[in-house]
């Protein structure tokens, strides 16, 4: 396809923006690696893939393999094949468009890749300007908060029919293995990363990872899942019991229903992510349970698990229209049990709406 078509959007305005971004910090370009910006930036998805950007020009970094995706995905960039990944077709690339000052995400670079550049690419400049694209991405699109929307509608599906077939004795990998399937036969790409599905005590780990411990009726089961839908995920938690609630989890329930509802609340556009965090942690340490609240309160979602905006103590992100965050606080008692509760929220030009829709009891 021809060089000169017209970039279609929503990418021909991120890149707009990207370049304003290159005139201000008086960059000749900005090297894209990570995959998800990548795509973010440019709509291609192959998993080996550079993009540079400088202001007349895009130039798509791949090898052989994606040759046609390219072409599907991003005709409108100019594609370079490379034999193999590292700096050398970088660097002759960045000769070429006469670049010097080029920036790039320090995050994304591991330090012998940087140094191979550094040194095969003198006089060319490295300049690390983490903030360029990650940022941005927090605000979603209309399209992309559709997308997430239905990664939710995916999860909750798909979670709904693994609620009605659990029984005790099931392990914690069965339930974890039927989860993925239900998402995928309800038309998820796979599970938005890799579901956490605790039960009893293991339900006290916030990261736990699923093994052969069995579900009875007398312990929590925690899942923490989410769906990835057109490349955009969701993430949600609740926590299940087959028979009654213990009284001592039945109260560390209820203080994390409250600290949801009031962290929930609180989100609106212009407010400070920390603030947020703060309003259902005070539930929280006022129930006596601030020591066994370990985790920032929630993390923006998108194209990855965990992105922009921080939904934590010490976080300086504010909130703003079109930012979809998680707001899942947990109280965690360790040998007993954990009960964390998660939701997405989008903030909304007054407000907030919680996009997902599942009851926070099932009890
Ligand atoms: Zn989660
Ligand atoms: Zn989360």
């Amino acid at each position: 396809m021809s060089r000169a078509m017209r970039t279609p959007e929503p990418y021909f305005s991120r890149i707009k923006e990207l370049r304003s971004e290159i005139e201000r910090r008086r960059l000749d370009a900005y090297f894209v690696q990570d995959r998800m910006d990548q795509y973010w930036l440019t709509g291609f998805t192959g998993e080996d893939g550079g993009v540079l950007v400088t202001p007349r020009q895009v130039v798509l970094l791949t090898d052989g393999r994606f040759d046609e995706a390219a072409d599907h995905e991003a005709p409108w960039a100019r594609k370079v094949l490379r034999k193999k990944r590292g700096p050398e077709a970088t660097i002759r690339e960045l000769r070429r468009l006469r670049a010097r000052r080029v920036g790039f995400n320090g995050g994304h670079m591991s330090v012998s890749e940087f140094n191979a550049l550094r040194k095969l690419g003198k006089p060319i400049r490295l300049v690390p300007i983490p903030s360029a694209i990650q940022p941005r991405r927090a605000v979603k699109t209309p399209g992309e908060v559709a997308r997430i929307r239905k990664a939710v509608v995916v999860a909750e599906q798909a979670f709904d029919a693994v609620r009605k077939w659990l029984r005790p004795g099931l392990t914690e990998r069965e339930i974890a293995a039927r989860l993925a399937y239900e998402m995928r036969q309800r038309g998820a790409q796979g599970e938005a990363f890799p579901s956490i599905v605790a039960v009893g005590p293991n339900s006290s780990l916030p990261h736990y990872e699923p093994g052969d411990r069995r579900l009875t009726e007398t312990e929590p089961l925690l899942v923490d899942w989410g769906a990835r839908v057109d490349w955009y995920g969701s993430d949600l938690t609740r926590v299940v019991w087959l028979g009654s609630i213990p009284a001592q989890l039945r109260k560390v329930f209820d203080v994390v229903r409250e600290a949801q509802a009031r962290g929930i609340e609180a989100v609106r556009p212009g407010v400070r992510a920390a603030a947020v965090d703060r309003a259902a942690r005070q539930v929280i340490d006022k129930a006596g349970f601030g020591k066994r609240f370990n985790h920032a309160l929630g993390h923006g979602i998108g194209l990855v698990g965990h992105e922009a905006p921080r939904l934590g103590k010490l976080s300086t992100d504010v909130l703003e229209p079109g930012m979809v965050i998680t707001i899942e606080p947990g109280i965690y008692l360790p040998g007993v049990g954990g009960v964390r509760l998660e939701d997405d929220v989008l903030v909304t030009e007054t407000g907030h709406e919680v996009l997902s829709t599942l009851p926070l009891s099932f009890a």
